[in-house]
């Protein structure tokens, strides 16, 4: 399918690289939330991620507050003049999200899998202008992540941007999802226009992998880096491993070399 991918952009949102998506894994608490996202403003980071409905892979783990945590998305925005965003993995999660004025939507690793609930989702949004991050599906299956990309343009959503969180391998000795860069780049090869994120929270899985990865994206010319952050990472209800202070993520961003490999 022929796609012409428009720019993810937002009013007086800056498209330099990296754009930057930070916040925790998941939503806790609405103290969390606050205190997390006004700590990330103050370092400049103008669009804030919180999961609430959180897809694990096995039953008994936190699965996300639900709809309660729109309502502190809510305030954040509010409060901090950020732009919000968190991931939807059914029609009913993308009702309620646009409901509450969510402005980016991302869809899971774990949902990207799964053509019928991508299409799902692409139903829902039918008609609504809003951009949406397609994370690659867990398996290292190129075809089925550009699919996706297409069921949500056919549903009419032109703002489209692609995360890249690793694929899942039975050898997780040193990343918790295997990088394969060469997926990411195919991908850019493929679909040029299309804005690409790097997660290396759950690449790496591990704090110290952040700033390694975030330079690799950087220099493979990634658009954008969506970074795990909580105010308070060892406490976290989900993902603790990785997840760095607004504090630390400021100094790895400093840290990063950008150079502009177009020219
Ligand atoms: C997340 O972003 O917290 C998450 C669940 O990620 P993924 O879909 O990449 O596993
Ligand atoms: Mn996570």
């Amino acid at each position: 399918m022929e796609m012409k991918i428009e720019p993810i952009s937002l009013p007086g949102l800056d498209t330099k690289r990296p754009i930057v998506i930070a916040g925790p894994c998941s939503a806790e608490t609405e103290e969390q939330v606050l205190e997390t996202a006004k700590e990330l403003a103050s370092r400049g980071v103008k669009i804030f991620r919180a999961g609430i409905w959180k897809p694990r892979t096995k039953p008994g783990g936190f699965e996300g507050v639900g709809a309660l945590g729109l309502q502190w998305l809510k305030r954040v925005k509010q409060e901090t003049g950020m732009y919000v965003s968190t991931e939807v993995a059914t029609k009913d999660h993308v009702f309620e999200a646009l409901k509450a004025g969510i402005d980016i939507l991302w869809i899971g690793a774990r949902t990207a899998v799964n053509p019928f609930a991508v299409q799902e989702i692409a139903d829902a949004l039918k008609g609504v202008d809003i951009p949406i991050l397609i994370k690659n599906p867990v398996n290292p299956d190129l075809e089925l992540w550009i699919g996706a990309f297409e069921r949500l343009y056919g549903a009419g959503i032109h703002r489209l941007g692609a995360i890249h969180r690793g694929f899942s391998s039975y050898d997780k000795k040193i990343y918790r999802n295997l990088p394969l860069w060469h997926i990411p780049i195919e991908l850019r090869r493929r679909m040029p226009d299309l804005p690409i994120f790097c997660d290396p929270s759950h690449i790496g899985g591990k704090r110290e992998l952040v700033a390694p990865l975030c330079q690799q994206a950087m220099d493979l010319s990634f658009d954008g880096l969506i970074v795990e952050s909580h105010c308070n990472p060892d406490c976290a209800w989900s993902d603790a491993s990785q997840q760095v202070t607004p504090d630390v993520l400021d100094y790895v961003l400093n840290l990063l070399v950008i150079r502009d490999v177009n020219q």
